[in-house]
């Protein structure tokens, strides 16, 4: 697919080179990736360290004491659930899955706190394995790229993961997110400074950004952009996606 053969060539790695959590293991990844919801990676790594040191194995979670595993994962947010998700989580794993992450999505989405977004993660980050995560980015930049005409991230799954190999899948997902929030921005998408806008159907159209010189070739060469450019480019932005987070503004 062109989407990804460009966007590889800004956001090059696998998924693991383009997820920003940090982690050792599957288990650390799925811990990571809950707590991820609602906050940004930079804050989740903050607590990490300090988690994985006390629970270093899924049955040291599950029996965690629920005061103590909500202090240290305070500043995430929403810490009551997801104190409540990781003890579930910790004893779903000890009890179902002999304190292993399992593989396969069906078997994640049966973990506490785990939906498909989630489970897509850990296969793809952890295990190398196809999945494509669709979060708040991949369903708007792959609605503007026309690659799907749906909101239902279940649909939105289906049908782009029939556009790519599987082993692309995850990756593709992950640089949907770094794009999302480097370049195509929810409120203000940088056109101008975008190397899909020779192609993108709803390039231009989205908000009044100008148009600038792409690799594909030279500035206005479909659709004519007005004066002033956005402030969000690739040039400023690391090579590594965050996973969830707040929309940017
Ligand atoms: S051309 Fe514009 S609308 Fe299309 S993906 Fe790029 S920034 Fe988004």
């Amino acid at each position: 697919m062109e989407t990804d053969r460009r966007l590889s060539e800004l956001y090059p790695g696998s998924a693991r080179d383009l997820c920003e959590l940090r982690f050792d293991t599957p288990f650390q990844l799925l811990v990571a990736t809950v707590l991820s919801a609602q906050t940004t990676d930079e804050r989740v790594n903050m607590v990490t360290p300090a988690l994985f040191a006390r629970y270093p194995e899924p049955a040291d979670l599950a029996e965690a004491q629920t005061e103590e595993l909500e202090g240290l994962i305070h500043s995430t947010g929403f810490f009551r659930a997801k104190a409540r998700n990781l003890i579930g989580l910790g004893a779903a794993l000890r009890d179902r899955y002999d304190s292993e992450v399992p593989k396969d999505l069906d078997e994640l989405v049966t973990i506490p706190g785990v939906g498909r977004k989630t489970g897509n993660v850990i296969r793809s980050v952890a295990f190398d394995l196809p999945g494509l995560a669709v979060d708040t980015h991949v369903t708007r930049l792959t609605r503007l790229l026309g690659l799907t005409g749906s909101d239902d991230p279940v649909k939105i799954e289906s049908e782009v993961c029939t556009l790519l190999r599987p082993a692309a899948w995850g990756g593709f997902g992950l640089r949907l997110i770094l794009h999302g929030r480097r370049v195509c921005v929810a409120r203000r998408p940088s056109c101008g400074e975008c190397l899909l806008n020779d192609f993108c159907p709803s390039a231009f159209r989205a908000a009044p950004v100008a148009r600038a010189a792409t690799p594909s070739g030279p500035a206005g060469s479909r659709r004519r952009g007005p004066a002033k450019a956005g402030s969000d480019g690739p040039g400023g932005a690391g090579r590594r996606a965050r996973l969830s987070g707040p929309e940017p503004g």
